[in-house]
């Protein structure tokens, strides 16, 4: 047998095994190890047991310096079995490349990894990894708050007791006096509300938890300096109930209203004092602006919070959008799933397929945090993602609530495996003095988005974005030169340096290409 015939790889393994670093023996044991995964090599018709004893004789090349001779093989036993790997491999995959080059390979970016598996379930626990201490909570706020089963089953449930007050609050959540007496100060300008299922994701034991962040308002929001600048504001709004910022997309804010109010919401000065369920006439013109702008394609009806309209309104809001022929696509935008997943029943999920089935409907959500997922979100999202086009998640960058590596990569992680794609992630508005103590500067979030690359899957990493006039990336280039033919880049997770060939200009520019080489 001819090691020649071998690739590259695998000459330079023998190479490297075949040089003596030591002089002596090998003990009894270590030959007799040796020799058992040989006679398992040799023996079965499978790569492993090849991979195995290879990988044994560098192991003991690199930390004793024995040869395979020392330690009872000779080149041609191990040719013939680094030729049998290769005939064995579908894809003709060497023992040389596989030992030598890949499983080095994998070891390392294992070791990328490794520190985020050790400190994920501490640092950014999910809500079903946390689940027991949930529904401990959950029992204690339904004594509190005398809530029957069915009420905390079932939205309205939830809706009747919502905690809005200071009083309730702190029956629900243990707090220090100077906070209930901020709650207190801030309520009178901004309005609280979480529902008892979306506090029960609070746990105690940490004074930022990322739930209680998000959820109930702190001194800051009222102390900050600064004054707002209106996200959208008229300058954004051609018609009545309408936002546009882009030639083919318009959004609809469909009622000021949530299920829960977040800290953070850009939409604070809409939300208001009360609650108000608009009409039919306000939507119609809504509805009438796009009717008579053919170019729009894309709707996205939010709020507030687009699934606390009642079904009966959505569903005549859906129809309206998918009988304008240049209509093409809807989206909702909600974080119902994650504050207040009982809304989501069978009849809403029909109104949505119904709708889905006439145009693709996107639901976007937000959800900012791995603990916000529980198993009762999760079931709503699998049951929502199977009756629309997709769900897709916009979570905001907040400090102390997801801004590190470990706690975006297990939001993300977590969000995909509950039916959910990571879609963007915004620096949080400079335009809210409210919540600016909850910003993160913008290389902060380059850095966490940019540790995902190449670290967990690329349909779990979200687009990063500033939102300033219209959204815009924020990602840095990984582009470090445009040379002549060749670009030069960089690696995001490890900083290696790679050229990446070019098409030459005059190539991409010839048009006699493909079936132009045939034209008559
Ligand atoms: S759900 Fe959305 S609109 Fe409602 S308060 Fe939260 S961020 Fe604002």
């Amino acid at each position: 047998m001819n090691i020649n015939a071998l690739d590259a790889f695998t000459t330079d393994l023998f190479e490297k095994l075949f040089t003596a670093k030591k002089d002596g023996a090998p003990s009894d044991a270590e030959r007799k190890a040796i020799a058992e995964l040989f006679r398992h090599a040799e023996a079965e018709k499978l790569t492993a047991p090849i991979v195995a004893l290879f990988s044994a004789l560098e192991k003991f090349h690199n930390d004793q310096g024995f040869t395979p001779e020392q330690l009872g093989i000779t080149r041609d036993a191990l040719t013939a079995l680094a030729v049998k790997h290769e005939g064995i491999d579908e894809h003709r995959v060497t023992v040389g490349g596989r030992v030598g080059r890949a499983l080095p390979i994998v070891d390392a970016a294992q070791s990328r990894v490794r520190e985020y598996l050790d400190r994920h379930p501490k640092e950014a626990p999910s809500g079903i990894e946390v689940w027991d201490r949930m529904l401990e909570n959950q029992k204690r706020i339904k004594n509190v708050l005398s809530m029957s089963d069915d009420d905390w089953n079932s939205y309205s449930g939830q809706l009747r007791h919502a905690i809005e007050d200071v009083a309730t609050l702190s029956k629900v959540i243990d707090l220090p006096a100077k906070a209930i007496e901020d709650v207190l100060r801030v309520t009178k300008t901004y309005r609280m509300r979480l529902t008892p299922y979306y506090a029960s994701l609070i746990l105690p034991g940490q004074i930022n938890d990322p739930v209680l962040l998000q959820s109930v308002p702190t001194g800051e929001m009222v102390d900050n300096a600064g004054v707002e600048i209106p996200p959208v504001a008229a300058d954004h709004s051609p018609a009545r109930l309408i936002d546009q910022f882009y030639p083919r997309v318009v959004t609809i804010k469909a009622t000021n209203m949530c299920a829960m109010y977040c800290t953070h919401c850009l939409r604070i000065a809409h939300i208001g004092a009360k609650d108000r369920l608009y009409g039919k006439d306000a939507y119609g013109e809504a509805l009438d602006y796009i009717r008579a702008n053919p170019e729009i394609r894309d709707v996205l009806v939010t709020g507030g919070d687009s699934l606390v309209l009642p079904n009966s309104m959505l569903e005549w809001l859906l129809g309206q959008l998918d009988a304008i022929e240049h209509v093409r696509m809807k989206r909702l935008g909600t974080r119902i799933p994650v504050t207040t997943p009982q809304r989501i029943d069978n009849e809403l999920l029909d109104i949505l397929e119904a709708s889905n089935d006439k145009k693709p409907l996107r639901v976007v959500t937000q959800i900012n945090t791995a603990q916000e997922i529980t198993p009762v979100s999760k079931a709503a999202f699998q049951a929502i993602s199977k009756r629309v086009a997709a769900v897709m998640n916009q979570a905001v960058l907040l400090k102390g609530i997801n801004d590190s590596s470990v706690k975006m990569w297990k939001l993300c992680e977590t969000i995909q495996e509950a039916y959910v794609r990571p879609y963007y992630v915004f620096n949080c508005s400079y335009r809210n003095p409210q919540f600016k103590h909850l910003r993160v500067p913008v290389a902060v979030g380059q850095s966490i988005v940019e540790s995902m690359y190449g670290n967990i899957s690329g349909d779990a990493i979200p687009r990063y974005i500033a939102t300033a006039g219209g959204k815009i990336p924020l990602h840095r280039t990984n582009v470090l030169e445009h040379c002549q033919g060749h670009v030069k880049m960089q690696k995001p997770w490890s900083g290696e340096q790679v050229t990446y060939p070019d098409p030459e200009p005059q190539e991409y520019a010839r048009q006699d290409f493909g079936f132009a080489k045939y034209e008559k």
